[in-house]
C-alpha cells in the first residue's frame, strides 16, 4: 500500500527552512510557497495520517500569475490574491523545469569550451615543431648531390648456361612416355581422415536462477508539498554452473597406399655455365663449340665501372651496356649522388 510522506521548503524571505509542504504560508514571515519552491524530504520519514492522506497525491499545485503564491489543484481562487485559476501561469513541475533548465544554463556559461581546447593545442605545439625540424634534417641531409668525376675503371662478366640431355632416374604414380620402369614400391599416397568412435565429455554449463528478490523504497515528488512512498521488489539472479555430457567424434589417419613407379627417362638438365670476364672495354661471349647433346638455356651479363670525384671519393655503379659502351677509362663524367648511390651517369637514370 502506497503511503503519503511530508515534503519540506524553504523560505526564500526569512530564511526558515525544513518547513511543512502542508503549510501553504512560512510560519515565520506569512510568505507563500511560490515558483522558486522546491519540495525535498528529510532522512526521517514523517508519515501523513490517513484520513489527511486522501488530499494528497491527487495531482500538482498550480501556480498564480498574478502574486506567484502555489496553490492546491482542486482551489478554484488563488489564496494569495484571489485571482481566478484561470489565469494559472503553470504548476510545479513546469516550475522546477524551469529552474533545473537555469541552473544547466549557468553551469555551461561558467565553463567556456574554448581555453580548454586551445591549451590542448599549446601542449602540443613543442612536438609538432620539434618532428618538423627532424623531417627538415633527414631531407637535407638525404638531398642530391652533384659531382664532377672521372670514370678510373671498368669491368665486365658473361655468362651462358648450358643444359645436357641425359638419362636420369625419376619416381612417380604414373610413368610418363618414354620411360623405363626399373623399380615398383608400395607407398603411401594419401591419408584419409576417418570417423573411429565417439567419446563423452563433460561440458561446464551455466544459467540463471531466480534467487528470492530485492526490496527497496522510492519517493515520487507530487507536487503538493507530499511525496508517496512506493516499495518496490525486483527478481535477484545467481549464476548457477552444472555440467553437461556430450558426445563428440573422434577421427584417425588412415594411410592409403599405391605403386609408385622408379623409371629411367632422358631430360635436358642444368649442366655448365661458360664465364668470360675482363676489366677492359671489350667483353666477348665464350665461344666453345657444344656437344650434339648440349644446348644453351640462357644469357646473362654484368656491366661495371668506378668513378672517383674533384674531391676524391670513390663510386661504383653496375650500369646497361649501352651506357657503359659509351664511357672509356679517363672520360669526365657528371655524377648525382643519393645516400651513397649513384642514381644518375651524364643524365641518364640509373635503375
Ligand atoms: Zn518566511
Ligand atoms: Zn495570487
Amino acid at each position: 500500500m502506497d503511503k503519503i510522506v511530508v515534503g519540506y521548503w524553504d523560505c526564500p524571505y526569512c530564511k526558515n527552512t525544513g518547513i511543512s509542504g502542508l503549510e501553504k504560508r512560512c510560519p515565520a514571515c506569512g510568505h507563500s510557497q511560490d515558483a522558486g519552491t522546491k519540495f525535498y524530504l528529510k532522512e526521517q520519514k514523517e508519515y501523513v495520517d490517513k484520513e489527511k492522506a486522501a488530499n494528497y497525491g491527487k495531482g500538482a499545485d498550480w501556480t498564480c500569475s498574478y502574486c506567484g503564491a502555489l496553490n492546491r489543484y482542486d482551489a478554484a481562487v488563488c489564496v494569495g490574491c484571489g485571482a481566478d485559476r484561470e489565469e494559472s501561469s503553470g504548476d510545479y513541475f513546469e516550475n522546477v523545469k524551469k529552474q533545473e533548465e537555469k541552473a544547466a544554463k549557468k553551469k555551461a556559461e561558467q565553463q567556456p569550451q574554448q581555453t580548454e581546447n586551445r591549451s590542448g593545442m599549446k601542449r602540443f605545439l613543442p612536438l609538432i615543431i620539434g618532428l618538423a625540424v627532424l623531417i627538415s634534417i633527414i631531407a637535407f641531409a638525404c638531398r642530391p648531390r652533384n659531382y664532377d668525376a672521372s670514370v678510373t675503371a671498368k669491368a665486365w662478366s658473361r655468362t651462358i648456361n648450358v643444359e645436357e640431355y641425359k638419362t636420369v632416374n625419376e619416381s612417380d604414380w604414373n610413368v610418363p612416355d618414354g620411360g623405363r620402369v626399373t623399380d615398383e614400391r608400395n607407398e603411401i599416397h594419401h591419408y584419409d581422415h576417418v570417423l573411429d568412435h565417439y567419446e563423452t565429455v563433460e561440458v561446464q554449463k551455466s544459467r540463471q536462477v531466480q534467487d528470492g528478490y530485492d526490496t527497496h523504497t522510492e519517493y515520487r515528488d507530487n507536487g503538493d508539498g507530499t511525496f508517496t512512498e512506493n516499495t518496490v521488489q525486483t527478481p535477484r539472479y545467481r549464476t548457477e554452473y552444472y555440467t553437461e555430457e556430450e558426445e563428440r567424434p573422434v577421427y584417425v589417419d588412415v594411410p592409403r597406399y599405391q605403386t609408385k613407379y622408379y623409371y629411367d627417362i632422358e631430360r635436358w638438365v642444368p649442366e655448365k655455365k661458360l664465364e668470360t670476364s675482363g676489366g677492359d672495354d671489350k667483353p666477348y661471349w665464350d665461344d666453345t663449340k657444344l656437344a650434339d647433346n648440349e644446348r644453351e638455356s640462357g644469357r646473362s651479363a654484368v656491366y661495371t665501372a668506378d668513378f672517383t670525384t674533384d674531391k676524391d671519393k670513390t663510386y661504383s655503379t653496375e650500369l646497361d651496356e649501352g651506357l657503359w659502351d659509351t664511357l672509356k677509362t679517363g672520360d669526365r663524367a657528371a655524377l648525382v649522388v643519393k645516400n651513397g648511390k649513384i642514381t644518375s651517369v651524364n643524365g641518364t637514370e640509373i635503375r
